[in-house]
């Protein structure tokens, strides 16, 4: 069920995204409704719905999407000041797409805590 998330299509190419990494694990794209003026999605090529998916093996894909979030971010020339990353789970966590994304936020003071 989790490859034909909206994801899944992004990943395949067959929706449009603004793309600012990929390499053979992970694609990074921008979030088409951004909640920070940097706001950028990573997510790995392997479909896993949620956080309460990831197996033991999946430990290395997992921090994968840590490494390309902070070397974009260094690129975006953010890293300095600061971001924030953040993972959803399911409904009350506020998970929309049922394929485990990576949020980066930046370029803007945070508040805590989170709604
Ligand atoms: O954590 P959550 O599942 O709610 O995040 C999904 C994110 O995917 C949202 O921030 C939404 O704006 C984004 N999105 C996107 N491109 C789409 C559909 C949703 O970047 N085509």
């Amino acid at each position: 069920m989790s490859e034909d998330t909206l994801f899944a299509r992004i990943i395949r190419r067959e929706i449009p995204a603004d793309i600012v990494h990929e390499d053979e694990h992970v694609l990074g794209f921008r979030d088409i409704d951004p909640k920070a003026p940097v706001h950028v999605l990573f997510v790995p090529k392997k479909a896993i719905a949620t956080i309460d998916d990831i197996q033991p093996e999946d430990a290395e894909l997992v921090g994968r999407l840590f490494l390309a979030a902070a070397a974009f971010a260094r690129r975006e020339g953010i890293a300095q000041d600061g971001y924030r990353v953040v993972m959803n789970c399911r409904e009350h966590g506020g998970q929309s797409v049922y394929h485990i994304h990576l949020h980066l936020l930046g370029g803007r003071q945070m508040g805590w805590p989170p709604g």
